[in-house]
């Protein structure tokens, strides 16, 4: 085996600007056996994340499409389980807030209902079921439906700032589908809240305070400028909000959508959650034409009240099984390295996602 090495750096010589998409790739040959035998050259490529500084590995295999899965197959394998966030059971089993906080015990809105959950990731932990429809494909999401659903949200965390100042961090978050990790297939979002940032959104907040000191300017406003003009990974803009493909993905699909001068969820205009849903629909088209069935999104808000230059962003990454024996897509490299794995390279999965925005 020869291990051979090329250094693909960018410099910023001359660019008024932070922003440095830095990467390197490593070859290797092998002999490989589809081939009799003949000398092949693999390229791994590393990037590294332009605000954390966090490198992830890109493995750009040449597929376009995943292959389809039977989704009724396999939710019918949950079918026995009664689901607690249908109708009978959301009024009969879910937690209710304590008076004080939230009158009546939950927030409803049409058929989204904010209740605790029952377990505490933090020190406000809320569950959003977005609509009274046990399985929602992807195709069939609304934006009226993700509206009412991130507005209802927005509304909890007003009120959990309005009552309790110690609440500097929270965000919104869902795991679409039990290949996400969501352990219940009706569509709801998490959302905590609390005294201390996880490990990401602190690293996202710390690393735009740090650009805002040496450069002067917003992270965001410079990222959005830069991808842009780069036209490498720039998706589109729906309202305010502005669309990408993550340079150093953390999966299959790994787009971010930006709102512009936005610092916090709590000041998110009713047309920029407009704006969002209607992003997410043309990205949910994308997911199911090209068989990307289950995501992770988050929703990141700056730390309440510190007047930084964080721009609220979401994250929105695809997660499957991995085919022949429907291996979990989460490895040692994520659970311990911290590393992540893509297998698509961004720029070709912007070219395929454009045609959708
Ligand atoms: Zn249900």
């Amino acid at each position: 085996m020869r291990i051979g090495e090329d250094n693909f750096d960018f410099q910023n010589e001359g660019m008024k600007m932070g922003i440095e998409f830095k990467r390197r790739l490593q070859q290797t040959t092998i002999l490989d056996p589809q081939r009799e035998y003949q000398e092949k050259t693999l390229t791994l490529e590393t990037r590294w994340d332009p605000l954390t500084k966090r490198t992830a590995r890109v493995l750009d295999l040449p597929i376009r499409k995943l292959d389809r899965l039977d989704m009724d197959e396999f939710l019918g394998r949950a079918g026995d389980v009664q689901c607690p966030f249908c109708s009978d059971s959301l009024e009969k089993l879910t937690p209710r807030f304590t008076g004080d906080f939230i009158q009546g015990g939950k927030f409803q809105f049409g058929e989204v209902c904010v209740f605790p959950n029952r377990l505490l990731f933090d020190k406000y932990c809320a569950v959003t079921v977005l609509t009274e429809t046990h399985h929602v494909p992807l195709s069939d999401f609304t934006e009226e439906l993700l509206f009412n659903g991130f507005s209802t949200a927005q509304v909890f965390l007003r009120r959990v700032v309005e009552v309790d100042s110690t609440v500097r961090f929270f965000s919104i978050n869902w795991n679409y589908l039990p290949m996400s990790g969501g352990s219940v297939i009706h569509p709801h979002f998490q959302i905590i809240g609390g005294e201390l940032p996880t490990n990401h959104q602190w690293e996202l907040i710390l690393g735009g305070r740090n650009y805002q000191r040496r450069w002067r300017k917003s992270y965001w406003d410079e990222l959005i400028l830069k991808e842009k003009e780069l036209g490498e990974r720039y998706i589109g803009a729906v309202g305010n909000t502005v669309w990408l493909t993550s340079y150093a993905p953390r999966g299959f699909v790994d787009i971010m959508a930006i709102f512009r001068e936005r610092r916090s969820i709590i000041d998110l205009s009713d047309q920029d959650l407009r704006d969002f849903s209607l992003g997410l629909i043309k990205a949910f088209h994308y997911f199911h034409d090209f068989n990307h069935y289950s995501f992770n999104l988050t929703l990141y808000s700056g730390e309440y009240n510190q007047g930084d230059s964080f721009w609220v962003n979401a994250r929105i990454v695809t997660r499957r099984f991995l085919p022949p024996v429907g291996a979990s897509d989460v490895s040692y490299f994520e659970k311990l390295h911290g590393e992540t794995i893509g297998y698509k390279n961004p720029e070709r999965l912007c070219e395929e996602m454009r045609g959708y925005f």
